[in-house]
């Protein structure tokens, strides 16, 4: 606490990222990385982006970046929006869109950040729970609201929510802009991309981060109807110009383009999840149904935060919310298939 804080600063309740340790070696399945590194043309583009030109600002508009996700999306350039981490994209678009007269709603069991923005930005929200299973309930957003987000697979949960339970949100809020955070999408469910000519209000939030292995180079991506994507425009200019840098630009850009790459590596994630899914099942482990990078467990005899310790003493680390409904659950990030073994063995090992 601070006599110079404003009033908003001494109120806040700042999102607490995943721990990156910095005084061992561990086997780090706590932040939904991508365990493989990015393509190597990711790594020449950025290579050769290494030069004088840095001098230079980049290109505020982001253009050739925003030409290859509307290409690959085939969605029309002022459909696209990029910015620093799909993060800063939440941000923006809450700030944008959602209304502070009426409550925004998410599930209860979500992606942390979201009150935080909510927060940040004068807004009130209403959470609606999701059931035992955490399936998020479509019917449930039926209430009137300032705008609706939900992520697409949830977060920390992993489950996917099929697309006719999203046209149901959809059709049910047709005068509120709705957020689709897709940041799992590519690791098993489909996009609600194609949803975009049909509703004017939706807003599908992607992220390099994950599927193609980048999150140390913070790009992510929005589309939606052009008067979303200039909206995004509007705030990201009255903000900053040049969120993204031009060696961002040249990774991300090299990173779309790869498309055999980026198949290979979500298809070898996937693949460990249900070999890992297989191998805990028989040690008494319950899983959630995951269509994303990550699995969320819960074992009937063994405290959430007795697993995690014993994990952390052998050198594994994976997340642990000490939250109503979820502190009997971890969070375990999908890594390369030897890790996972040894996550298996070590868990083996905990519950005896
Ligand atoms: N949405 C969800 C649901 C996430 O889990 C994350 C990763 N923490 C993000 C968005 C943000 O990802 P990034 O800013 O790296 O694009």
């Amino acid at each position: 606490m601070s006599k110079y804080w404003s009033k908003l600063t001494a109120s806040l309740v700042p999102y607490v990222p995943g721990e990156q340790p910095k005084d061992q070696r561990y086997i780090k399945l706590n932040t939904n990385e991508n365990p493989y590194p990015p393509s190597p043309k990711v790594i020449e583009a950025i290579q050769a982006a290494v030069n004088e030109d840095l001098r230079l600002y980049p290109d505020p508009t982001c253009e050739k970046l925003t030409e290859k996700i509307a290409h690959y999306y085939r969605l029309t350039e002022d459909q696209v929006f990029v910015g620093n981490g799909s993060d800063e994209i939440l941000a923006f678009a809450f700030q944008g869109f959602f209304s502070p007269d009426r409550p925004i709603l998410f599930p209860d069991i979500t992606y942390s950040f979201y009150p935080v923005y909510a927060k940040l930005y004068g807004l009130t929200y209403e959470t609606l729970p999701v059931d035992e299973n955490f399936k998020v309930e479509p019917e449930h957003f039926r209430i009137p609201n300032g705008g609706i987000i939900v992520p697409n697979p949830n977060a920390p949960t992993a489950r996917y929510m099929p697309l006719e339970s999203l046209r149901i949100i959809l059709d049910a809020n047709r005068e509120q802009v709705v957020i689709v955070d897709e940041a799992y999408i590519d690791f098993g469910g489909d996009s609600a991309i194609r949803y975009i000519a049909e509703y004017p209000n939706l807003l599908v939030v992607q992220t390099l981060s994950k599927s193609r292995s980048l999150a140390g180079l913070r790009v992510g991506m929005a589309m939606g109807h052009k008067d979303l994507i200039e909206g995004l425009n509007r705030i990201k200019n009255s903000f900053n110009s040049y969120t993204l840098d031009r060696l961002a630009l040249a990774g991300s850009i090299a990173a779309i383009e790869d498309q055999s790459y980026f198949e290979e590596t979500t298809r070898k994630v996937t693949a460990t999840r249900e070999r890992t899914i297989q191998a805990l099942k028989p040690i008494g482990f319950r899983i959630i149904e995951s269509q994303a990078n990550f699995i969320f467990i819960t074992h009937p005899q063994q405290s959430a935060q007795h697993l995690f310790d014993g994990l952390r003493a052998r050198g594994i680390l994976v997340r642990f919310f000490n939250k109503p409904r979820i502190n009997q659950f971890l969070r375990v990030s999908i890594g390369t298939d030897e890790e996972m073994e040894t996550f298996v063995a070590a868990m083996g090992q905990i519950v005896g």
